[in-house]
């Protein structure tokens, strides 16, 4: 059976790129959970549905068909056979995913197809690295290695600052601040260390540290 490597953290941890990388170097499967709650919010912004509207949003989760390819040296998400991969990534999504993320049938909808994703990978013996607010806890408590990634405010802004090619860091960080705080005041606030999942601090260190570091508590 293959491995799972069960990696949260808040967004400009280094959580994505760790998480690649590590699929990468070990030849795993890649699962980005993120851009599956950026996705159905994108089809619930295309589609007009207020997405403030619980009711409304529950009662739409199952329409679309989301599929995610979990290639990590070529990851895609598709929503009704349309690549979505660079909309989701913009600001209207970014904004309104945490609202969409909060529908307990949207996280109902979500784990149950990830959890499919993992049992596929793991029949086919392949593992899998899948990345995420809630996967140590929630999707796969059993994973083979569950680490919490965290890094100052500062350096997750400047990331993240990069990734959308931005010079506004503070901008960025007090978005970053904002979407935190909506992330982890819900009934079921996703984004919770446990006691069991390692912990992570990514400010210091470069990229390729990060990885190898990760790798090798795969190794233990
Ligand atoms: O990781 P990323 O910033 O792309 O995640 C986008 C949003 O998706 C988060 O702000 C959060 O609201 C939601 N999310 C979640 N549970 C996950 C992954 C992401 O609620 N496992």
């Amino acid at each position: 059976e293959g491995i799972v490597i069960a990696i949260d953290g808040p967004s400009g941890s280094g959580k994505s790129s760790t998480s690649r990388g590590v699929a990468r170097v070990r030849n795993l499967r890649y699962l980005d959970t993120g851009a599956m709650y950026r996705a159905i919010t994108w089809w619930m912004l295309s589609n007009d549905v207020n997405v403030n509207d619980a009711e409304a949003v529950a009662s739409l989760v199952e329409r679309p068909v989301i599929v995610m390819g979990t290639d990590p040296n070529a990851p895609t998400v598709t929503v009704d056979g349309r690549d979505v991969a660079a909309e989701i990534r913009e600001r209207d999504v970014t904004t309104n995913v945490s609202a969409v993320s909060a529908v307990p049938e949207t996280r109902e909808r979500m784990v149950r197809s990830q959890r499919e994703i993992i049992a596929k990978a793991r029949a086919e013996s392949a593992g899998i690295v899948v990345e995420g607010r809630d996967i140590t806890t929630v999707v796969a408590p059993d994973a083979t290695v569950k680490l919490f990634l965290t890094a100052s405010a500062e350096a997750r802004a400047q990331r993240r600052s990069k990734e959308v090619r931005t010079s506004d860091v503070a901008a960025t960080q007090a978005d970053l601040a904002r979407r935190d705080e909506l992330d982890s005041n819900r009934a079921h606030s996703p984004l919770r260390q446990t006691a069991d999942a390692t912990e992570l601090d990514t400010t210091g260190l470069t990229l390729d540290e990060v990885v190898a570091l990760v790798s090798k508590l795969a190794d233990e």
